[in-house]
């Protein structure tokens, strides 16, 4: 062991750190990014919200940023106020700062993995314990398993996703009732990928009102394009807000964050559209890969889960051999696949056909190829 790593917290020794692997290749859809460039009208707009910042930060922000938490509940609506919202460097510093405030050394979140990679190692790193419930078979999540393994472990917090990242499927309302009801402590759920949703009404902060344990986190990365700037929030009771400002670090969101993050969301209609367009190719994606029989969930995010794969990470490897990098997330049989604009979407599809055509091997055989005439037939449907 070398010097610095037998200084290293016992926890941390021999770990390695979070990295989706980049590689330099033509079609890129593998980090569940949105495919589209902040478009010319909206950089202009977020230009000039920075713009107004920048002779003033000879002076630190506003370190509550009142008037972006003010924005994020009016875009939120549910009859959200400023005080109902907090904001912080992405959703992931927002996660952080529940488990700095409610977990912590000598107690557990409880998940249900295949989910957000992001969830253990930032228990890990707040010194949170985090125990994986696992999930059913098909990766879908029922009240009745939620129910049972909050009761079996009795966790500080829980952590669900919906719409669930790998699998990229949204809960049932019934699912978060059910966590709610059975814990006593906090429940969150991570909403990512909301405005993806087929069913934008699925979203969790219809059921904040009378439930002071629950939290939603969202963000700005996926939806608004926003990954670069850093932007995450939450939806909670205000009792729970006042909390996080225990642990945050004093003036955590610079000015620049929060003119840039205000610029956005008074673009919010505008960038919608992006997702609708995204939305469009994703289902495409899905309807695609069925046509040619490979069994793909249904999805709520800007991404899709395929499976039928009889060696997934010699399809992973085969597809970038055409140029298009996807996710292999480790699950057996199945790649993540981000969905892309137009142009990229084709590619993708074109990859798997000659994947498809030329490796059969690499597949299940019942998700072998069909004849061309059956995948028209469909395809006309
Ligand atoms: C992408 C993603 C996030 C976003 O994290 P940021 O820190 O806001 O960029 C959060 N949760 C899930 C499940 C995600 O997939």
């Amino acid at each position: 062991m070398s010097e610095i790593e037998h200084l290293l917290r016992e926890d941390l020794r021999g770990q390695t750190a979070y990295g989706a692997p980049q590689l330099d290749v033509p079609v890129q859809l593998n980090t569940n990014e949105n495919a589209y460039p902040i478009p010319e009208d909206v950089a202009a707009v977020v230009a000039e919200f920075i713009g107004r910042e920048l002779r003033g930060l000879n002076r630190y922000p506003d370190r509550d940023a009142l008037a972006l938490r003010g924005d994020l509940a009016a875009y939120l609506g549910h009859g959200l106020t400023a005080d109902n919202v907090w904001a912080a460097n992405g959703s992931n510093e927002i996660l952080q700062q529940l488990l700095q405030a409610f977990g912590g050394p000598g107690r557990a979140v409880l998940g249900f993995m295949p989910s957000y990679s992001m969830h253990p190692l930032l228990a890990r790193g707040t010194g949170t314990a985090f125990v994986d419930a696992g999930r059913e078979a098909d990766y879908t999540l029922t009240p009745g398993h939620v129910r049972w393994a909050i009761e079996a472990h009795d966790p500080d917090l829980v952590f669900l996703v919906s719409p669930n990242n790998p699998t990229g499927t949204a809960l049932d309302a019934a699912v978060v009732e059910a966590a709610y009801e059975a814990a006593r402590g906090i429940v969150v759920i991570d909403e990512a990928y909301a405005e993806f949703a087929r069913d934008r009404a699925s979203t969790a902060l219809g059921l904040l009102e009378g439930r002071k344990r629950l939290v939603v986190t969202r963000t700005m990365s996926k939806a608004f394009a926003f990954a670069g700037a850093r932007v995450g929030y939450l939806a909670a009771d205000p009792e729970l807000v006042e909390k996080l400002l225990l642990v945050r670090l004093p003036y955590h969101l610079s000015s620049i964050t929060q003119a840039a993050a205000r610029g956005a969301l008074a673009c919010a209609t505008r960038l919608q559209s992006e997702v609708d367009e995204l939305k469009h190719q994703r289902d495409r994606i899905v309807k695609n890969l069925r046509a040619k029989g490979l069994p793909v969930a249904d999805s709520d995010a800007n991404f899709v889960l395929v499976g039928g794969l009889r060696d997934a990470a010699a399809v992973w490897r085969a597809v970038l051999d055409e140029g298009v990098l996807i996710r292999d997330v480790g699950l057996p049989g199945r790649l993540r696949i981000t969905a892309g604009n137009e142009e990229e979407t084709a590619s993708l599809l074109a990859a798997f056909d000659t994947v498809l055509e030329r490796r059969p091997e690499l597949f299940d055989s019942a998700s072998e190829q069909r004849s061309a005439s059956e995948q028209q037939q469909e395809q006309n449907q």
